[in-house]
């Protein structure tokens, strides 16, 4: 084709159709993923305000919290792909057989607790972020009745929650295996019990043997903590479930507890996670509110002191 016949050909209605679609064709590539980015953030603002609204109309709301709310504090969590487990495969065979060590010999798993290193480190160096924070207010506010948690380190209750369920026990704490009692273990004075010989410690109450609070695998969810968890979650109306899959039993019975009502009764079931979840496919989570704790339970809690009339 020489120039002349190029030129015309660029005239030709046909030519100048195929540019014009090439154009609008690219302009469709970049306009698309900007329009769907919009798209989006309007369905989450949406998403927000509702989650905002149905707190506020509720009577009874509870919050279900697990791993996802504390490694937005830097807590490593167990099974995500830099998690403990997942680094160090022998120490999760390990911590499966901690429960039956302390059954068999309670001195022993004593003496290994206080001279092996914790997988978590130290967990007094952690601080609670936005996400523990926003419930903590909303629990003042009287929005929030409960919190449940998965997680052993205490964070909810550093941010000001005082109402908190520990469901896997509590990292601070030892607990009496004979009449439940709880203590601080800060009150104890371990590594000189240890010198004196004097181990496992002893509850004040009864006599009996203490162990960590921390519920371990194979040991049972202590009994007061168990029925308390079910009785808030068939007893609210809003479920905000934090930073967890809920797939662990029997943790994973509390959101269908709180979703199944009789006739008549209906629960509103919020999701806060990082990635769809078993919830949010079997349809047990009313919606979605993909993203991280610490940024979405801020922004709810500003919504609801704006519906409430609380100047921000
Ligand atoms: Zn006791």
């Amino acid at each position: 084709m020489d120039e002349k016949n190029f030129v015309h050909e660029l005239k030709s209605p046909a030519f100048s159709g195929i540019i014009f679609w090439a154009i609008f064709s690219l302009l469709g590539v970049f306009s698309e993923p900007r329009n769907d980015f919009f798209k989006e953030s309007m369905l989450m603002t949406n998403l927000i305000k509702q989650a905002a609204v149905d707190l506020v109309k509720g009577k009874y709301a509870i919050a279900l919290t697990g791993a996802g709310i504390s490694t937005e504090s830097g807590i490593p969590d167990f099974r995500g792909p830099s998690g403990v487990w997942t680094r160090d495969p022998e120490a999760e065979r390990r911590a499966y057989r901690v429960y039956a060590q302390f059954q068999e010999d309670p001195k022993r798993y004593w003496i290994d607790r206080l001279t092996i290193p914790s997988l978590l480190g130290n967990l007094d160096q952690y601080a609670p972020n936005p996400g523990h924070l926003a419930l903590a207010e909303m629990e003042k506010m009287g929005i929030l009745k409960w919190v449940i948690t998965q997680n052993v380190d205490g964070l909810h209750q550093k941010a000001g929650s005082r109402r908190v369920l520990d469901y896997h026990g509590n990292a601070f704490k030892l607990r009496c295996v004979s009449c439940g009692s709880r203590f601080e273990s800060g009150d104890f004075d371990l590594k000189k019990i240890m010198g004196e010989d004097r181990l496992p410690p002893l509850c004040s109450g009864c006599g009996g043997v203490l162990k960590s609070d921390v519920v371990h695998f194979h040991e049972p969810i202590p009994s007061d903590v168990a029925e308390q968890s079910l009785e808030e979650a068939s007893r609210c109306d809003v479920a905000l479930i934090c930073g967890t899959s809920a797939v662990v039993y029997p943790f994973a019975r509390l959101p269908q507890v709180a979703k199944q009502r009789p006739p008549g009764s209906k629960s509103v079931i919020i999701e806060i996670n990082a990635e769809p979840t078993p919830l949010t496919e079997r349809g047990i989570s009313d919606y979605l509110l993909q993203g991280k704790t610490g940024e979405m339970l801020p922004k709810i809690l500003e919504e609801v002191k704006g519906l409430k009339g609380i100047k921000k």
